[in-house]
């Protein structure tokens, strides 16, 4: 299984990934959709679709947001990047796919991977959820990141 860190050493590996997932769904590999995924492995800061279109737009010039926006998109079918999406209508993206726990400011809304993750005796402590079976986890933890202010 490659990690987020071995990916991102070789781009080699991550097109050759990104090929293979885009076939076994039906989808083409495109220039763009290349550029996304690499800046999704090298990035832990969780970016929003302007972010992305943003920073591709330094090596795509003529790159549209509606296209970013289309690739990302792609990238969670195919099952290599998660999308986070909250109360208020935004979303983020993490290319990071194995389950792992966030944190989330509530003043600018930065995310950042928590070290760590919950076993199985951690979600049992959660109580028996009779009739569900429960495959993953997705937890949150909320509260004010150090550029706005730990100290309240
Ligand atoms: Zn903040
Ligand atoms: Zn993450």
């Amino acid at each position: 299984m490659l990690t987020r860190s071995t990916v991102a050493e070789s781009s080699a590996g991550a097109e050759h990934m990104l090929r293979e997932a885009l076939e076994a769904n039906g989808q083409r590999f495109t220039e763009q959709r290349s550029a996304v995924y690499r800046y999704l492995l090298g990035t832990d800061a969780h970016p929003t679709a302007d972010d992305v279109f943003t920073s591709v737009r330094g090596q795509l010039p003529d790159i549209s947001l509606a296209t970013v926006y289309k690739s990302l998109e792609t990238l969670v079918g195919c099952g290599l990047a998660v999308k986070l999406t909250y109360g208020d209508g935004s979303a983020r993206y993490d290319g990071r796919t194995d389950p792992h726990p966030h944190a989330r400011c509530l003043d600018c809304g930065a995310v950042i991977d928590v070290p760590g993750r919950l076993d199985g005796a951690a979600l049992a402590c959660l109580g028996p959820l009779p009739g569900f079976a429960v495959e993953s986890y997705r937890l949150e933890l909320v509260g004010h990141c150090e550029n706005c202010g730990t100290d309240r």
